[in-house]
């Protein structure tokens, strides 16, 4: 029987720092994670809020260890990504807790004897897709567990997918409810990076979570540098950004489709970096093969669709970058969200240009959605381009953008480098009027018709050519008004005026015309702004966010390709050494080597260079089982890196 009340609030609270710091080796809870933890511990459900890299999982891990220990059996995990359970088990695995994952995967023999280490209650938890979990036969076996008050908790993994409204709906999701319905009794928590209002409240509503407390975390991210330049060359920019800052290391290239991403990831090869293409269009071997080297290869890019990405969850991705614009802000936040979540430093970096701003108005235009439909994708497609447009903090627009006040980051490129401006009023209106001319004199022709943005600058800027000279468009009153502004600055210009919506650019040609909103640019009663095109500074790596404000352009240390910066020659070299040795025991035990230790553990101990078992387990990320299993290897690799001249020199 389940005993909701019978543990005061201060053994639970107690139990789960014991967890956290001897299973997980993680000295403190982040965030909300202790509050949410204890909740489930005293058996309340809970829906859970985090944005991607929060920490979701160690909100149900730790209440099911706490409460297997005290007698109540397995934790049910519910999870739509059958190919990550197998990582999961594994990293619970190493950290010395008892799990298994039940899904199509798995052989009957396989899956047998899972069942019957569910039934023996030697599991602490068990990981099942929705489809397993509400087979009769599965039920029936929880139905045994929950009469010896041997099922503990039921987590809901992704709780987004049973919303129709979100990205990622799952049928079988629906089924869920039957959880609550048979084990009313059995604290639930359901989890999820899904933000907006709509998609909460479907999650309340189908999973009948009415009595679950709501904890909603903050969806900074604070290691996460956001840059966003303007296009010149979309492929000289982005390999400087590769080879200035992240040489050697794992990150996402997206691009808008799988053309581009074929093109892209063998041009990169080309280069000498290691890609690889993931996209729908990808026979199924492929895309698994992809996907799994970039998760157990070190230093891999991964140049996908956004098909790619979901459930993704190797902590050390070091940078997303952008080719072409997402369509949303969600969008974009999601796939900028899958790096760093071991919380060092990483970079979310975005080309953009005018061919951006038209496509994406395109898209929309000429989909068959419905009106309605429609003004709502141009709304936040409008609330991603002032994004890019913005010359304030790019983070404080985000969180905005999701209902959170902040104050300016420093850690986003206009935070750093804050942009110099021109007021770029009198250059729009020239181009509007010119816009406006070509109308007005193709009217007074019989020849209605427009023209695009090349040719549109060569007009402005007073270029005789055989066409401006057949159209009779060298005797317009705007002909070469704008000779005193570079192509690349009109460009600029237009692509402003296409975002803020005064311009649209038109069916095959992309054919340019004014929108009401124009007039209020050409009668002055707004005026405009733009970035000052400059040589975009050249950059240290990314630094954590306090390092970042005051280290300005350190040069990084170049003789490593992925130790953190902040390390000097001999801990570097000890790092190097560790993540040698991680990488022998990632391959021996078929893990990614983060399952091991993440890099920023091994950072510690190469900064650290503990001498004793004890110094050891002190470091974040250093649990029980891992001292014992790895402990004096570690102090063996460290002792070593750090006089590897010893022996000899003691001899002479
Ligand atoms: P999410 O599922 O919310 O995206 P994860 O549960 O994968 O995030 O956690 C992200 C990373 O943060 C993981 O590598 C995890 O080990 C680490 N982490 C979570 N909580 C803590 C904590 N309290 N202290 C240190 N590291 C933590
Ligand atoms: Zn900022």
């Amino acid at each position: 029987m389940h005993t909701a009340n019978a543990t005061p609030a201060a053994i639970s609270a107690t139990a789960a720092r014991e967890v956290l710091a001897e299973v997980f080796g993680y000295p403190a809870f982040r965030g909300q994670q202790q509050a949410i933890v204890e909740r489930l511990i005293d058996g309340g459900d809970a829906l859970v809020l985090m944005p991607t890299g929060g920490g979701k999982s160690l909100c149900y891990q730790i209440p099911a260890i706490v409460r297997h220990r005290a007698g109540r059996g397995v934790a049910v995990v519910v999870s739509p990504l059958i190919a990550l359970m197998q990582d999961q088990v594994g990293a619970l695995d190493e950290v010395g807790v008892e799990a298994a994952f039940l899904n199509s995967t798995l052989t009957p023999q396989q899956a047998a004897s899972v069942e019957q280490g569910l039934l023996s209650g030697r599991l602490t938890m068990l990981y099942a897709a929705p489809e397993r979990l509400l087979t009769p036969r599965f039920l029936a076996m929880l139905e045994s567990l929950h009469a010896r008050g041997q099922l503990s908790l039921f987590a809901i993994d992704e709780a987004h997918c049973v919303s129709q409204w979100g990205h990622d709906f799952r049928e079988e999701y629906l089924g869920l409810s039957a959880l609550h319905e048979r084990f009313p009794d059995v604290p639930r928590i359901a989890l999820t990076a899904t933000a907006d209002d709509h998609t909460r409240a479907d999650i309340v509503e189908r999973l009948q979570l009415q009595d679950a407390r709501l904890f909603i975390s903050s969806f900074d991210r604070p290691n996460i540098r956001y840059t966003i330049v303007e296009r010149d060359n979309a492929r000289t920019q982005l390999l400087r950004f590769l080879r200035d800052e992240h040489e050697g290391d794992a990150g996402v290239v997206y691009c808008g489709s799988r053309k581009k991403v074929e093109e892209t990831a063998a041009w990169l090869q080309d280069e000498g970096i290691p890609a690889l293409p993931y996209h729908a269009g990808l026979d199924a071997g492929v895309r698994k093969r992809h996907q799994d080297r970039f998760l157990r290869e070190e230093g891999l890019v991964m140049v996908a669709t956004i098909a790619f990405g979901m459930g993704i969850d190797k902590p050390d991705v070091r940078f997303v970058a952008h080719l072409d614009l997402p369509k949303n802000i969600e969008g974009y936040y999601q796939e900028t969200g899958r790096g760093g979540r071991d919380g060092a430093p990483a970079d979310a970096w975005m080309t953009y240009g005018l061919a951006d701003v038209v496509n994406q108005r395109r898209m929309i235009d000429e989909s068959p959605a419905t009106e309605d439909f429609k003004r709502v994708q141009r709304g936040k497609l409008d609330a991603l381009l002032a994004l890019a447009e913005a010359h304030d903090c790019r983070r404080v627009r985000l969180l905005a953008y999701f209902g959170e006040d902040s104050q300016p980051c420093g850690n986003c490129d206009n935070c750093l480098h804050p942009p110099v401006t021109w007021d770029s009023t009198d250059a729009a209106r020239k181009a509007l009027s010119c816009i406006y001319r070509f109308a007005q004199h193709g009217r007074e022709h019989h020849g209605a018709r427009s023209f695009g943005v090349a040719y549109l600058i060569d007009v402005l800027r007073g270029k005789s050519t055989d066409k401006v000279t057949q159209h009779g468009h060298a005797s317009l009153s705007t002909f070469g008004i704008g000779a005193d502004l570079s192509e690349p600055q009109w460009r600029a210009v237009l692509r402003q005026l296409v975002a803020l919506g005064h311009v649209v650019a038109q069916g095959e040609y992309g054919t340019l015309a004014l929108t009401d909103t124009a007039r209020t640019v050409l009668r002055g009663d707004v005026t405009l702004h733009m970035r000052t095109p400059s040589e975009s500074p050249r950059r240290s790596r990314v630094r954590s966010r306090g390092a970042a404000a005051g280290a300005g352009d350190a040069p990084a240390p170049r003789g490593s390709r992925t130790a953190p910066a902040d390390l000097d020659v001999s801990q570097t070299a000890s790092f190097e050494a560790l993540r040698l040795w991680r990488a022998a025991v990632a391959r021996e035990h078929n893990l990614p080597a983060y399952v091991v230790f993440h890099d920023a553990t091994l950072a510690e101990m190469a900064r650290r260079r503990p001498k004793s078992l004890a110094e050891l387990g002190q470091i974040t990320g250093v649990g029980s089982k891992k001292l014992d299993a790895y402990g004096s290897a570690l102090l063996d690799v460290l002792a070593k890196a750090a006089d590897p001249g010893g022996v000899v020199r003691q001899d002479v």
